[in-house]
């Protein structure tokens, strides 16, 4: 059974009338890596948004473990919401900057493990930075005292800490120099690897996605296109707009 999946999702934004998702349904399987590849604009935060339930869709449902999130209540809610983890774009943007990063990773942990005393909270944002390449004197820094690459690790320690069985990565290494960006999905691909984890991988880059997904759902104006495996994109690839999507993945270098 699918972690989570959604079934003719569609979003309609009431302010400008504008459909971003048009009966949409796609799935994530346990420990499989999915990814959206779209142009910008094509709806992609949108539907990543509504999968993960930081937003609702105006028709259709979303599914985790087969269940209607909306549904969720209590308990079941706590533990879809501790499962489902984010990292975006822009790290720094989502960190207090008045914060220490020890802080910025105890705070969310905390609210997940209310049972855990201090002390253990600590040791595991220590150990986690490790894992993430970092020294723990990184801790007692604020966000804006650490470079780009240092505060998406950060992001990817906090996203890990409460063992999430889904991580939804939103263009995450777009904001990033590319040596790294390739350091950056290497780290995802080996936290992939030690937890099991699922992944929702929405990017613009198509050779990105293909690096690091297993299937790829491909968007256009809001809606899904095509679902290709990864391995073998040229041979499943059917519509024009893919195989352009291909060939400017190609023609780039
Ligand atoms: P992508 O992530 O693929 O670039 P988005 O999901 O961010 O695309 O946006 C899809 C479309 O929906 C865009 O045209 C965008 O302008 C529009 N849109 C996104 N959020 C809102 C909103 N809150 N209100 C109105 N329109 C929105
Ligand atoms: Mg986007």
């Amino acid at each position: 059974m699918s972690v989570l999946s959604c079934m003719n999702v569609s979003k309609l934004f009431q302010d400008n009338g504008f459909e971003a998702l048009r009966s949409i349904s796609i799935s994530i399987g346990e420990g499989e890596s999915v990814g959206i590849v779209g142009e910008s604009g094509s709806g992609k935060s949108t539907l990543g948004s509504i999968i993960g339930g930081l937003d609702k869709p105006t028709d259709g449902t979303v599914f985790y473990h087969g269940t209607d999130i909306s549904s969720l209540k209590g308990g079941a809610f706590r533990q879809f919401r501790r499962s489902v983890q984010y990292i975006f774009q822009d790290p720094k943007g989502a960190m207090n900057p008045y914060f220490t990063l020890r802080r910025v990773l105890i705070e969310p942990l905390r609210i997940n493990f209310p049972g855990i005393g201090k002390t253990e909270l600590e040791n595991r944002v220590e150990e986690m930075v490790g894992k993430v390449g970092l020294p723990a004197s990184i801790l007692d820094a604020h966000p804006y005292e650490v470079s780009g690459g240092e505060a998406q690790r950060i992001a990817i320690a906090r996203t890990l800490l409460p063992e999430p069985e889904v991580i939804i990565a939103d263009e995450c290494v777009s904001s990033l120099d590319l040596s790294i960006q390739a350091e950056v999905i290497n780290l995802l691909r080996h936290a992939r690897t030690e937890t099991g984890a699922s992944f929702l991988f929405i990017s613009h880059d198509l050779d990105l996605v293909r690096y690091f997904c297993d299937r790829v759902y491909v968007m256009l104006h809001g809606r899904i296109v095509e679902c290709l495996d990864c391995r073998h994109m040229e041979e499943e690839a059917a519509s024009e707009y893919t195989k352009m999507l291909l060939e400017d993945a190609y023609g780039k270098d």
